[in-house]
């Protein structure tokens, strides 16, 4: 099923102005894992779909490798399913979860092609990937695979099979905290206080992940989480809502530069993204098309 956000909005006679162009905005994000977009970019993702956009998530690999005593088949259709979910609840248009192993991924030609495919079948305006710094092998060559795959995704010789863009896609990074070779630049930073919740309860259907997995590998403390639903989403809940307001002094610049000082003061929840120099390069202006949440409200004259 694809766009059906976008038939839904046809069918209303519903369009919005993007750059110049009466159509909504084709966003994918691309992770390693399934649930690296959804803790990055899940909050912007769920006010992209709110404003009537096509947020795709699409994870290069099946998460296979994710949990201390499940594996295999078995675990990457439970991921697959706990992606479904998650995408359900942001309310965005697909989530995808590519059948490549967990902790083997590779920036082979095979691989970049895949990737190619899906941002040009997506007809994408905007890109989302991961740096190439980080400490997970699978989430550094996610990023260079989408590194990659920019520019290359107009060119029409290569995947012939599939329609070249017309247009370089912006292409964005999702924030990480690694510092070498350089650490992340957040160019663009969005508010998304008013889906706190929808973003846990995204992370929330990733219950391999959050509840299991994650705990494992943080001092084997699995034990320590709650075992009632209601429980461990509260439990989840608070570790996500830890530290509110509280960033880094380049993001709260970043933040007051979209959203003036005022506003920024009393904003906690935010999400950043760097603009990688291999995409379109867009003026402040056309960050503003590109990301119209961060359009100051037009006031309204009695
Ligand atoms: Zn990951």
């Amino acid at each position: 099923m694809k766009k059906p956000i976008l038939t839904l909005l046809t069918l209303l006679g519903f369009s919005l102005v993007v750059l110049g162009q009466e159509r909504p905005l084709n966003i994918i994000a691309i992770g390693a894992h399934p649930d690296d977009c959804d803790s990055k970019f899940g909050g912007t993702a769920a006010l992209f779909a709110k404003m009537g956009h096509n947020v795709k998530f699409l994870s290069l690999t099946s998460g296979d490798a994710g949990h201390q005593s499940q594996g295999g088949g078995a675990l990457a259709n439970r991921r697959r399913a706990e992606a479904k979910e998650a995408g359900k609840r942001l309310g965005i248009a697909e989530y995808e979860t590519l059948d490549n192993h967990d902790a083997e991924l590779l920036p082979t030609l095979e691989v970049r092609h895949q990737v190619i495919r899906k941002i040009r079948e997506w007809d994408a305006d905007i890109v989302l990937g991961l740096r190439s710094n980080d400490y997970h092998p699978d989430h550094r060559n996610a990023g260079k695979l989408v590194q990659d795959a920019a520019y290359m995704v107009i060119v029409p010789n290569v995947c012939p099979d599939t329609p070249p863009l017309k247009k370089n896609p912006i292409f964005l990074y999702m924030q990480d905290r690694f510092k070498r070779p350089y650490p992340f630049v957040p160019d663009i930073v969005v508010a998304i206080d008013d889906v706190i919740e929808k973003k846990i309860d995204a992370l929330d259907a990733h219950q391999s992940q959050m509840y299991e997995w994650g705990p494992w590998t943080n001092n084997r403390s699995q034990d320590q989480v709650p075992k009632g639903k209601k429980e461990r989403r509260e439990w989840l809940s608070k570790r996500v809502k830890r530290n509110p307001g509280q960033m880094s002094e380049d993001r709260k610049a970043s933040l007051i530069k979209w959203y003036g000082a005022e506003k920024a003061a009393a904003i906690k929840y935010t999400e950043a993204f760097e603009i990688a120099e291999y995409g379109f390069q867009p003026s402040k202006e056309e960050v503003l098309q590109f990301f119209p949440m961060l359009k100051p409200a037009k006031s309204i004259k009695p």
